[in-house]
């Protein structure tokens, strides 16, 4: 199944053409405050289904390139993310002063995984919008796991089954001396689309091609078999520290090939087995009060 928001609505995604199953999420529950730390199209996604498809079968395809899309995940509780994940990519950075600003760049085992903000998080038709242009911004595709099961110290062996489903992310950084926390936690700096597969439909995310391209031209291709510690792996150790919940967004961490890209660029993300996705890049809009 695959799940997309866009204009305000829950669809259904098929072919090249979007069904709105919207009516499906009245069967959720009403939350009064103070509101669960879960995303609750997530947390309920598996007792919604029958719905959905109910919905989808009386639905009007409309063209997806019509349409306006959102993040998957309205509300994540927290965006967990994999510093150096991928060898080639360990390498780049090592070597690259443009990237480690002369600190010794430490591989994921050791820097463990680090948290973005969730008010970075937007969908692709909503683009990155660049906030200090003075500085190196970075574009990071990777492979999204959308935690669906509360996740608590859980074995490597069935942490996969704490998935609800696949998205593309672009984790945007600003590249400098700074914690990662803030350099990747700018307003649109977590990119996530253009829609959630759920898991099965994806039973093997440890070998998908995935592509980025900054205007046509390819800057980082690889394959999620080459990450040094892969989902299951990741969920083992991120859950050894904090609970993970439905809604949570898991990013694997980027490969080899990160770069600049400024206000005007339009990245292309593509991840097999899930799709593409455009992503314009603008300059941020003055503050609003
Ligand atoms: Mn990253």
């Amino acid at each position: 199944m695959l799940l997309c928001r866009y204009d305000d609505r829950l669809g259904l995604v098929r072919n090249d053409d979007v069904l709105d199953v919207t009516p499906a999420l009245e069967t959720l529950p009403s939350y009064h405050y103070p509101l669960p730390p879960v995303d609750p199209l997530i947390a309920h996604l598996p007792a919604l289904r029958a719905a959905i498809e109910a919905e989808a079968k009386k639905a009007k395809p409309v063209p997806l390139k019509s349409v306006k899309l959102f993040s998957p995940v309205a509300n994540p509780g927290k965006v967990m993310a994999a510093p150096v994940n991928y060898k080639k990519h360990l390498e780049e950075g090592r070597s690259d002063p443009g990237i480690n600003f002369n600190r010794q760049v430490q591989e994921i085992r050791q820097a463990g995984c680090f948290l973005k903000a969730t008010s970075s998080v937007v969908g692709p038709s909503e683009g990155v919008a660049v906030r200090h242009p003075d500085r190196r911004t970075d574009h990071e595709i990777e492979l999204a796991a959308i935690i669906g099961k509360r996740a608590d110290r859980v074995p490597v062996e069935r942490a996969l089954e704490h998935i609800a489903g696949y998205c593309i992310g672009l984790d945007i950084t600003v590249r400098g001396p700074e914690e990662r926390s803030l350099r990747k936690s700018i307003d649109s700096y977590t990119v996530l689309g253009p829609w959630l597969v759920t898991a099965d439909a994806l039973p093997d995310p440890g070998n998908l091609n995935l592509t980025l391209k900054v205007n046509g031209e390819t800057r980082q291709q690889a394959n999620t078999r080459d990450l040094i510690l892969n989902i299951a792996e990741l969920i083992a150790f991120a859950s050894s520290y904090y609970t993970l919940m439905p809604g949570d967004v898991l990013l694997t961490g980027t490969p080899e090939g990160v770069g600049p890209i400024k206000a005007g660029d339009v990245m292309t993300a593509t991840i097999e087995q899930i799709g593409s996705m455009e992503v314009p890049v603008r300059a941020a809009d003055p503050p609003r009060g």
